[in-house]
């Protein structure tokens, strides 16, 4: 597996709108797509930052994995996204077959159109990890 950079930094948030204003204002980031992924309960928010993003969560129901999170830990880094450049699929089959626990056996499409894949922190030093290609 090559990962060529971190793709981006997943940010859990209560409220994208009342978030972003630290993002723009005071970081002077910008904030260049929302976009809804129904099937994963949350509404993101995409800054640039250099080559890499931030990727800011927003849950849009209870039952989201992102509210389960932000009841228990609070707002925060949630997850760091690695670009792999030979593939998601073969990466995953790689990172098993060193003992390392999935959350996703196959990618799936992300925001963005990425195909990504995470791994299980309990196995990767607590980090919530993601694996995705463009
Ligand atoms: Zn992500």
């Amino acid at each position: 597996m090559k990962i060529s950079h971190i793709e981006h930094l997943g940010i859990a948030v209560n409220s994208i709108e009342e978030a972003l204003p630290y993002f723009e204002n005071v970081l002077g980031l910008k904030c260049y797509n929302i976009e809804t992924v129904e099937d994963q309960k949350v509404k993101t928010a995409f800054l640039k930052c250099g080559e890499t993003k931030l990727e800011l969560l927003e849950p849009t129901c209870p039952e989201s994995t992102i509210a389960k999170y932000l009841e228990k830990r609070g707002e925060g880094v949630h997850h760091v996204a690695f670009c792999v450049e030979d593939g998601v699929a073969e990466a995953l089959k790689e990172v098993e077959e060193k003992g390392i626990r999935l959350i996703d056996k196959e990618p799936r499409l992300g925001a963005e159109s990425l195909h990504i894949g995470f791994l299980h922190p309990k196995s990767t030093i607590g980090i919530l990890t993601e694996l995705c290609e463009h």
